[in-house]
């Protein structure tokens, strides 16, 4: 089949050119595939998105069934202030935010939260730790990973608790894997935009709405193999096969690793060889709505000696006016939890609720995510992992020609793992595609 001509409308497209004769593919409808195809619709291309599961948004996923917007996926826009491309779209989107402010917190101790004595100690106890693992960082060897910093924990009893559950929640969870996974020489190397962090009232699912409108994708279309043919691209998904002048590639690192999508071409030698260095990471949320709130009005709770999993809770009370926790954890027990049976992961996280609060309700309904066992995600966001560095991640996002292109949060070499990078990203490959 010959891609169809289609002409996009949606509202981010308004300023759309006249064509231009060219066509384009771009597999994959997450933030990545959809602002790549933005930018080729303005400039006068035929787009059309091949997207593998029946909805767009890919890693952007809003669920509404508790009568408010739960995001199990991309849930904040990291750093509001000048530059973050986001910041314009939650304004023409309509999203709407609420500031969520991570020192907000309240740790918990046998069913009471801890003094403000301890928090002292514990902030300035891991100010210290922090300041040895920058210069440990300096000195550190290539394949070298935070493992190194987690040995040096320093402190006893409480406090080392109290540590270890500050570095899961600042580290672990942030970037969605174990320290060991991690790269300590190349960690926090990526940029980050400054100022406040958002939560979008409206969902992050509204913004996928929002720049979807318009844009031809065709969904349950798993693309199987991409070739060159004399002329341009062909693709294949299922019984079907699509020719464009080019083609956008923007699934995860963990779907390029699996393989299921076949390039007759090959890839290239640099994104093979960064391929095998680089790695998913997993973080999972569990969801609970409870009758009636029983905790505090902050923002960010946990309880340190809660033992594994680590879990970091985000209180969605304020945000949307329900009582509504969502846990967090990552790496190794976020892959083990994926698998157990609700009524087990929901013991799990009720037990660490009973650790901050003593007796509670049971909650009325729970949600869980499961990235890492997706054939279609496996895993949440990229890492900069032990032995690779943002090298890959460049490597990753360069074109292979004038025809093959790639996009996607992990070829964001600035901004890995985010969805502005992802967006900033799907941005770039279709400027280079028109100027190829
Ligand atoms: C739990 C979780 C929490 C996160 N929290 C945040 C956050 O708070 N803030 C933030 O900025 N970022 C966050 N992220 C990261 C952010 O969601 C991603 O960086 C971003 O959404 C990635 O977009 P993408 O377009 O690159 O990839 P994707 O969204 O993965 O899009 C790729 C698309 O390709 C499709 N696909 C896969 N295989 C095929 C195939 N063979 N054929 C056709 N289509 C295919 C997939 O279905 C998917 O729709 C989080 C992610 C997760 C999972």
């Amino acid at each position: 089949m010959l891609l169809a001509a289609k002409v996009a409308c949606g509202k981010e497209n308004e300023t759309m050119g006249q064509g231009n004769g060219k066509s384009a593919l771009v597999v994959g409808a997450g933030v990545a595939g959809l602002s790549a195809a933005i930018e080729l619709v303005k400039a006068g291309w035929q787009v059309k998105i091949l997207e593998a599961s029946s909805r767009s948004g890919g890693r952007i996923w809003t669920d509404r069934s508790l009568g408010i917007p739960v995001d199990m996926g991309a849930a904040w826009l990291h750093g509001a202030g000048g530059g973050n491309p986001l910041v314009e779209l939650f304004q023409k989107a309509g999203l709407g935010h609420f500031v969520s402010d991570s020192d907000n917190l309240a740790l918990f101790q046998k069913g009471e939260e801890i003094s403000d004595a301890l928090y002292e100690t514990l902030d300035e106890a891991y100010e210290e730790w922090m300041e040895e693992a920058r210069s440990m960082k300096r000195r550190a060897k290539k394949g070298e990973s935070m493992q190194s910093v987690l040995d040096e924990i320093p402190e006893t009893g409480f406090v080392k608790k109290g540590l270890r559950w500050y570095f899961a929640s600042d580290v672990e969870i942030e970037l969605a894997a174990d320290a060991e996974e991690l790269s300590l020489k190349y960690w926090d190397e990526d940029e980050a935009f400054g100022g406040e962090e958002w939560i979008p009232r409206k969902g992050y699912g509204t913004l996928i709405d929002y720049l979807a409108q318009g844009l031809d994708i065709e969904f349950n279309a798993a693309v199987s193999s991409v070739a060159k043919t004399a002329r341009g691209v062909l693709l294949r998904a299922g019984e079907k096969k699509y020719e464009a002048d080019i083609a956008i590639i923007t699934t995860s690192v963990g779907v390029l690793q699996s393989e299921t999508i076949k390039f007759e071409h090959g890839l290239t030698d640099a994104r093979r060889s960064a391929l095998q260095r680089m790695k998913m990471g997993t973080m999972m949320k569990t969801v609970l709505e409870f009758p009636d709130s029983f905790w505090p009005e902050v923002h960010r709770m946990g309880l340190p000696a809660g033992g594994d999993p680590i879990l970091e809770f985000w209180n969605l009370e304020p945000v949307h006016g329900k009582p509504v926790l969502v846990a967090l954890c990552a790496g190794r027990e976020a892959r083990r939890l994926e698998k157990v049976s609700d009524r087990e992961l929901q013991s799990v996280v009720m037990e660490h609720i009973r650790g901050m609060f003593g007796k509670t309700p049971e909650p009325r309904r729970m949600l869980r995510t499961r990235w890492h066992s997706s054939p279609l995600t496996r895993g949440a966001y990229s890492m900069i992992a032990a032995g690779s560095s943002l090298d890959d991640h460049a490597a990753l996002g360069k074109a292979d020609d004038d025809r093959i292109f790639f996009a996607g949060e992990a070829c964001s070499e600035q901004y890995t793992s985010t969805v502005h990078g992802a967006i900033l990203s799907g941005r770039q490959a279709a400027r280079a595609a028109r100027k190829a």
